[in-house]
């Protein structure tokens, strides 16, 4: 499997040696024909080829089986023009990666919950509130005088339809129910035709229980009753934000691990961002990526029929949650004291009795 690594900003160098070395290890242990090649963007990139995303190395995502993408800074970068690219939302809408798969799993004795916490947010990847994502008449966003500003909210049928039918797809494999969420009481245009496509998706589905959820309401469920969630399917900015809530309700987003996948591409990614309040001093948790890019080898696998890739993920995901379960083993997010790299031994130490 020929795999992509673009470390990206702020903690993205740190936690993507961490995963890279993971995933040596694994490849190592399982022979599973790993191939990494590595090229810098985002920041690093910039000054010597002037883009923070440059062509050679977009064109390889799709020559490739699979990247991991670290975080990036993209408020940071210079204007498009200057060659400030935000490699998240290329890839996402290049690329059609219109599903961004983001699972929460809480870990006994970790977590503040009141139930434990199992789900898995499917979040619209490549449209919704996102500026650069919906341009309308050249712009996402515009202020016709010095006291107004607007935003367009864009929402499609066919992407709505597309990342529906990959909720109620991998609720198969789960516990069989989809809680679709929205505010379509007062988006009524929007959420409503996302409403709509939803519930046309379910009914192909009849196995699988669809059941529908504001987003306020949505926000506050997760905290009393986390446990009533299964696979969530929402528009882009509510699940950006909701998985934040869930991924540090399970203890840390340190611990958000994702994808974002499209027909044929896939793109691991943590859930989170480029932590520039914690770049460069070694502290960050990886376990983020790590569980990204065992994600990626997992979807990869399931497409390929490869069962060692497989393998790989259930080894791994085991190996990160007896690694954060032992309070001796934990990074500072998680109250522990471990850096970015005593965590990576930890990890390996334990992957390598997982049997
Ligand atoms: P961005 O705009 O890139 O998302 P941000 O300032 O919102 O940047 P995030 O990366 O989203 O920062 O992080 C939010 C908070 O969570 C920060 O305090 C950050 O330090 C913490 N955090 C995020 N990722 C990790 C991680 N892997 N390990 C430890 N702490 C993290
Ligand atoms: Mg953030």
């Amino acid at each position: 499997m020929r795999i992509l690594v673009l470390p990206g900003d702020g903690i993205g160098p740190e936690i993507t040696a961490a995963t890279v070395e993971v995933l040596r290890a694994l490849d190592d242990r399982l022979g599973l024909g790993l191939e990494l090649e590595q090229h810098d963007i985002g920041l690093a990139s910039l000054a010597d080829s002037g883009s923070t995303l440059p062509d050679p190395v977009l064109a390889r995502v799709s020559e490739v089986d699979g990247t991991i993408l670290g975080p990036v800074s993209h408020y940071d970068y210079p204007p498009r023009a200057d060659g400030g690219i935000n490699p998240s939302a290329e890839l996402r809408t290049r690329f059609a990666l219109y599903a961004n798969i983001r699972p929460c799993r809480s870990v006994e004795g970790l977590s503040v919950l009141r139930t434990s916490m199992d789900l898995v947010i499917v979040r619209e990847n490549t449209e919704g509130f996102y500026s650069d994502r919906n341009m309308y008449a050249g712009a996402g966003e515009f202020m016709p005088d010095e006291d107004s500003a607007f935003s367009i909210r864009k929402v499609t049928a066919t992407a709505s339809r597309r990342v529906a039918r990959a909720a109620f797809e991998l609720a198969r494999t789960r516990r069989r129910h989809v809680t679709a969420v929205h505010k379509a009481n007062v988006l009524k245009l929007s959420d409503g035709l996302f409403l709509r496509c939803v519930r046309e998706v379910a009914a192909e589905f009849p196995d699988v229980e669809l059941r529908e959820l504001i987003v306020d309401a949505a926000a506050a469920r997760l905290i009393r009753d986390p446990g009533s969630f299964d696979v969530v399917v929402t528009t882009n900015m509510f699940g950006d934000i909701l998985s934040d809530e869930a991924s540090e309700l399970c203890g840390s987003l340190g611990l958000g691990g994702a994808v974002n996948a499209g027909d044929g591409i896939c793109v691991a990614q943590a859930q989170h961002g480029s932590a520039p309040d914690i770049a460069g001093r070694g502290v960050a948790n990886p376990a983020s990526l790590i569980l990204s890019a065992g994600m990626l080898l997992d979807w990869f696998g399931a497409r390929e029929g490869r069962p060692e890739l497989r393998e790989a993920w259930r080894l791994l995901d085991a190996a990160v949650t007896a690694t954060i379960a032992d309070p001796t083993t934990r990074t500072r997010d998680l109250g522990g004291t471990l850096g970015t790299a005593e965590f990576t031994s930890a990890l390996l130490d334990r992957l390598a009795a997982v049997p």
